[in-house]
């Protein structure tokens, strides 16, 4: 072999220790481009590889629930649609139908065309591996969608159990209190929280035929924004209204911060217009590019917040992406703060977000 590097990374390529920095199967080495395990991961599954031991319970959990006979109703926040992905799912649901619901569609604009969006979700899903039976919008708080919810799980469950499984934060317990309220008439049994990972048991909840809708526990998906800002600031960047989208008419070299916790400079490619998505409460500000680096020294904590002064120290470095957009309508997603769409193709600008928080790019969901 000769001397490889990956073309993600950087590092030295090896094919003799799985798990190990530069790790590739010797399969893909006659690819003309060169990319370790770990950078292919990221890329295509949004996963990050090395699990930490915490989460081996909860893919033991996934891995059980892909050994039973059932329907499995996977979640996602619709606002973060890959952040919520639960990576890998494809391989562990095995041979079991899935519902695939998308929560909190409340935030979204008023005016998205939802059959679009339930098209642009099953393309994203195909894309990631998994092929649901069907794909359904709701939002567990608002209780909007949740009647058809019930019909068509009942209607796709096809006499077994079910499963609903989703990373935290997707709004899991919220929509299992509406599944328990619609059935028993109850009020809430589980509590929901804005800290992930709050929901920590398996909760089954008996149906008709004697058998039962059983919650797992989320998943925690370490390359959200969540967590990487405190609890305080988490509650402030999280939309709990409709997203108004805020328009901005760019210049070449021009860049906007999104509080003090994501950056977006606008290179070149001509004026345009640039539609962001974050909630309501986050100031954006606009400045020259050459100065955007000496503004964020002088103004992140005050002018350039969250996270405020006292939380600045433990807030990770921004992290810049690069990106050369070559499609019309692409979004840039900052994983849990929200996203930019751009509609002409022809774009080049970088992306910072703090380092462990992904961005990427992808088709524009709205
Ligand atoms: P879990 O960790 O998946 O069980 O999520 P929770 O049910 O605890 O909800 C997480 C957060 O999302 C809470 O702040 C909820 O209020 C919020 N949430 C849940 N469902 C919805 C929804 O349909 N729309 C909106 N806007 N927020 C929701």
């Amino acid at each position: 072999m000769k001397n490889e590097h990956c073309i993600g990374c950087g590092v030295a390529i090896q094919i003799e220790r799985p798990g190990e920095l530069g790790f590739t199967p010797s399969s893909a080495l006659e690819k003309e481009e060169i990319i370790c395990q770990r950078c292919f991961r990221l890329r295509h599954y949004n996963e990050v590889q090395d699990v930490e031991l915490s989460d081996q319970s909860f893919l033991d959990i996934l891995h059980a629930v892909g050994n039973t006979k059932s329907l499995i109703v996977k979640i996602i926040d619709i606002f973060d649609f890959n952040g919520s992905w639960i990576p890998g799912i494809q391989r562990f649901v095995g041979k079991n139908p899935v519902l695939l619901i998308g929560n909190k569609v409340d935030l979204l604009p008023k005016s998205t065309n939802k059959n679009k969006l339930v098209n642009w979700m099953k393309k994203q899903s195909k894309e990631m591996g998994l092929s649901p039976l069907d794909v359904l919008l709701v939002s567990a708080e608002k209780g909007h969608g949740i009647q058809e919810a019930l019909v068509e799980i009942d209607n796709l469950r096809q006499g077994q159990d079910v499963y609903v499984v989703g990373c935290t934060n997707v709004g899991k317990s919220t929509f299992i209190n509406r599944v328990i309220k619609a059935a028993a008439g109850g009020n809430d049994v589980i509590t929901t929280s804005h800290v992930p990972g709050t929901t920590l048991d398996m909760i089954e909840i008996p149906l008709d035929d004697g058998k039962s809708l059983v919650d797992t526990p989320g998943i925690i998906n370490h390359h959200q924004m969540a967590h990487y800002v405190s609890k305080k600031d988490l509650k402030m960047i999280t939309p709990k209204k409709e997203i108004k989208p805020r328009v901005y008419q760019l210049n070449e070299s021009q860049t906007l911060f999104f509080g003090g916790l994501a950056r977006l400079d606008y290179i070149n490619g001509g004026r345009r217009s640039v539609v962001c998505y974050l909630a309501n409460s986050i100031d954006i500000h606009r400045t020259k590019l050459e100065k955007a680096d000496e503004l964020y020294e002088k103004h992140a904590g005050e002018m350039l917040k969250p996270p405020g002064k006292g939380e600045l120290e433990a807030f990770p470095k921004l992290v810049r992406h690069e990106f050369k957009l070559k499609d019309n309508k692409m979004d840039i997603v900052f994983s849990g703060l929200g996203w930019v769409t751009l509609k002409e193709q022809g774009a080049h600008v970088a992306a910072y977000a703090p380092k462990g928080v992904s961005v990427l790019l992808r088709p524009s969901l709205i």
